[in-house]
């Protein structure tokens, strides 16, 4: 089968085994250029494991400390109507690589938020790994499950209190458009802090802590993102921030338990960055678009690989406690918000229309980010070549 991109909006309905794991080699490759990091983790656990910053970071663990990982995600498999979800091809391709290097890695494809799959994993663990000693929470989900009481959850990406009115890309057409939300009503806040703030955070650590599974000195972190001003409506002051808000409660509360052990619990906030999750977010397309061509510019642009590498290597497994800002987070996303970097964000933004996107903005950029998630654009991959979609995990 030959495969091409299928761009509906903010997904695309196809992705390319080959160029998946061309993109997963090309994260390896970074890894290793910056060299092993020194104390690192031995046994780690990426629960949202299979793309974005949960990818970059099992492969962190892996490829730049040599860790055993177990990778948790939810993604589709190949069927004979469509190919899988490039979070499988990713993983498949992980899996191939680190034991090729003789690294341990197992996946576990579920719903992270039920109690089912958290067991499965204690089991795993239990069987062939022992005691963890980071543990990364990475999920972005838009629905949970919630695993005692059987209710289903939507989080939405809303303002609180007041109508948004900005501008926003339409990706597809390349155009600047003006965007209106309607601020979140009725439960919306209170859903989307269940589904993407700490509670299934806490979860995981309870499970694994009554399983004995947490090693001396364990170490877990979540992200999150605070961004600048213009995002703020619809981000930091909005449902999703109240639930990165929980996401902090829940970091405290984690950290007090670890404490007594000698381990300890983080949220690390992160740059913008294209992925899966932020594509479908108003106005964070543009957003990143302009931000990149800017960051590009002064030299200081990072991906999730980057990213992760630095929190690892000059903070989470540094000689010393990482830096935290004054509400206790480690900041990755300090050259995207250095003063110099958004006071042109701020010019610029202005200035943006349909006409000036080129120009003004590394949209082509985005582009090529966004279909490189799904395997496509990946240099040395042949996309005129018969690929068998069925890649699957041995
Ligand atoms: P992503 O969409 O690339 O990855 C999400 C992961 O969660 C995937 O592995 C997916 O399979 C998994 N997942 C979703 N639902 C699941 C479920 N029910 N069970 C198991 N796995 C499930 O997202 P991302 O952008 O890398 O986001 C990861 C974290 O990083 C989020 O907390 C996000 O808020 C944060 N973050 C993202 C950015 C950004 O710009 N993308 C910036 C700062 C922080």
């Amino acid at each position: 089968m030959i495969i091409k991109p299928k761009v509906r909006g903010f997904i695309c309905l196809t992705s390319h085994p080959v160029g998946c794991e061309a993109h997963v080699k090309e994260q390896i490759d970074t890894i290793k250029s910056k060299g092993l990091i020194e104390k690192g983790p031995k046994n780690a656990l990426v629960i949202g494991s299979s793309t974005g910053y949960g990818l970059a970071s099992r492969i962190t663990a892996a490829f730049g400390s040599r860790a055993n990982t177990v990778g948790v995600f939810f993604e589709k498999e190949p069927s004979e109507k469509r190919t899988a979800t490039a979070g499988w091809y990713n993983s498949v391709a992980f899996e191939k690589l680190a034991k090729a290097e003789g690294l341990y890695a197992k996946s576990i494809n579920g719903d992270a938020f039920s109690d089912e799959i958290k067991a499965v994993t204690v089991e795993l663990l239990k069987k062939n790994v022992g005691p963890v000693d980071l543990i990364i929470n990475s999920l972005a989900s838009p629905r949970r499950t919630h695993p005692k009481t059987g209710k289903v959850f939507k989080s939405v990406l809303k303002p609180i209190g007041q109508d948004y009115n900005g501008q926003t890309l339409d990706t597809d057409k390349a155009m600047v458009k003006p965007v209106h939300m309607e601020p979140a009503a009725g439960e919306e806040i209170a859903e989307t802090i269940a589904v993407m703030g700490g509670e299934d955070w806490e979860m995981w650590m309870d499970a694994l802590d009554g399983a004995g599974l947490l090693a001396q000195g364990c170490k877990t972190i979540s992200y999150t993102y605070i961004g600048p001003k213009l995002t703020w409506p619809i981000y930091r002051d909005g449902t999703i921030g109240k639930a990165k808000e929980d996401l902090e409660r829940a970091g405290k509360s984690i950290n007090e338990r670890l404490e007594s052990r000698g381990g300890s619990a983080y949220v690390g906030v992160m740059k913008a960055i294209v992925t899966q999750s932020s594509s479908a977010i108003p106005v964070v397309p543009l957003y990143i678009s302009l931000l990149f061509k800017i960051m590009k510019e002064a030299g200081t642009h990072e991906g999730p690989i980057e990213q992760v590498q630095r929190l690892f290597a000059t903070q989470l497994y540094k000689d010393r406690v990482p830096e935290t800002d004054e509400a206790g987070r480690i900041r990755l996303d300090d050259l995207e918000m250095l003063p110099e970097i958004q006071a042109e964000v701020d010019e610029k933004w202005a200035k943006i229309s349909t006409e000036s996107l080129h120009e003004l903005t590394d949209f082509k950029g985005y582009q090529k980010e966004f279909l490189k998630l799904f395997g496509f654009g990946l240099p040395g991959v042949d996309y005129e070549a018969d690929v068998d979609p069925f890649v699957m995990f041995s």
